[in-house]
């Protein structure tokens, strides 16, 4: 709502700086809230009333006045209201959550593709009886619902209107947040790339960090970059697209046709694709077995789990070094998939951190280990839809 232009408008944006300040805080008055905003007692008695009446608000008595009334402390109901979240992040499952005005999550559910769906709109109604379902069992209304968040390992193009770039076959080219505004109703539809919403999620709870990076290794690798809350897009929307940078293994041919690729190692498939060859195992399509078959020998160890960690590890140091140089950030967190394997190669990734992090003042960036990736983004796709909603 950049600008306001009219009387409902006005209105409404006021009624979202109410329920932003509320959100913020635990309890506070309405004369609080009015001095905080700038806004008279009567504008924002009015709007609080109507908060109630939706059941956003709670308001209970302060008992703060010796004599007389005491004045109604509010609280934000942080289930009045939620934003189904969905999780296109991998090919072979979609996670469908809710998530409510905390950006906690209420209910989840993963679906795993044993027979893949035959097309998108098959998948698109395994969404919707399981959304339809998880939202009777938190007994949320559709009424209350804010919209919709997709998590696309990709970019949408907003001038194209298509998901571009994107690992999961199921929607690249698509126009999704057309197709989700069809299917879901909802005031907001948000189709937003995977590690810009791990960004967001992790700036939440990192609430004193204005610039954040996360680094996500999927079945790609990308960069999300968030300033005081916000994600930095760049000029045509595609900041942090960082998976064809020439920082990988010079020898090692990508998809896109030159070598070097960084996402040729620091990905899923490209992790798959070291062990196998490590391994002397032929690299033929991955699929979720290998992907088991991996894990189970992570958890295992010895020498060549070890080393390929230790090759992993001084990538993402290496990568990391180059971003805290050229952003200046206050932290790094690394996730996605294969977490236990992260976990085995992030000393070596700290260690080369430090050791390509020069300046004095560089050195408190701290790289991080994100443990519950999956919650960060369901919580920054929460919060960006949240930030695109208007109020009626
Ligand atoms: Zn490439």
């Amino acid at each position: 709502m950049a600008t306001v232009t009219s009387t409902k408008e006005l209105r409404q944006f006021n009624k979202k700086r109410v329920v932003e300040a509320l959100r913020n805080q635990d309890a506070c008055t309405k004369t609080e809230v009015a001095a905080e905003l700038g806004l008279s007692f009567s504008t924002v008695s009015n709007i609080c009333n109507g908060l109630i009446a939706e059941n956003l608000l709670l308001a209970k008595e302060s008992g703060l006045n010796s004599g007389g009334r005491s004045p109604y402390l509010l609280h934000l109901n942080p289930d009045g209201r939620g934003t189904l979240c969905l999780d296109f992040t991998n090919p072979n499952r979609v996670g469908v959550a809710f998530v409510n005005l905390h950006n906690r999550i209420l209910a989840r559910e993963t679906l795993s593709f044993t027979g893949l769906p035959r097309s998108f709109p098959e998948l698109s109604d395994l969404i919707k009886l399981t959304s339809t379902r998880l939202l009777q069992e938190i007994h949320l209304s559709e009424r209350a619902l804010l919209g919709t968040g997709a998590v696309i390992p990709g970019v949408y193009s907003n001038h194209q209107r298509i998901v571009t770039n994107c690992t999961n076959p199921w929607i690249e080219g698509l126009d999704l947040k057309a197709i989700l505004a069809e299917i879901f109703p909802y005031p907001v539809v948000w189709v937003e790339n995977d590690a810009n919403l791990a960004a967001i999620g992790a700036s939440l709870f990192a609430r004193t960090s204005p610039t954040v990076l996360f680094i996500y290794i999927g079945q790609g690798i990308g960069l999300g970059i968030v300033h005081k809350g916000k994600i930095f897009q760049g000029a045509r929307g595609f900041a942090g697209e960082i998976g064809h940078i020439p920082l990988g293994d010079p020898t090692l041919k990508c998809y896109c046709g030159n070598t070097g690729c960084l996402e040729g190692i620091l990905s899923v498939p490209g992790i798959l694709r070291r062990y196998q060859k490590n391994r002397g195992a032929p690299s033929g399509d991955l699929d979720r077995k290998e992907v088991k078959d991996f894990l189970a020998a992570v958890s295992r160890g010895g020498r060549m789990i070890t080393g390929l960690a230790e090759e992993v590890g001084l990538l993402i140091g290496k990568a990391a070094s180059i971003m805290a140089n050229i952003i200046d950030p206050e932290a790094i967190y690394v996730g996605g998939e294969l977490l236990p394997f992260l976990k085995l190669a992030f000393p070596s990734a700290t260690a080369e951190f430090a050791r390509r992090v020069l300046l004095t003042e560089a050195r408190s960036i701290s790289l991080r280990l994100a443990e519950a990736t999956e919650d960060l983004l369901y919580a920054g796709c929460a919060e960006t839809v949240f930030q695109h909603w208007i109020p009626e």
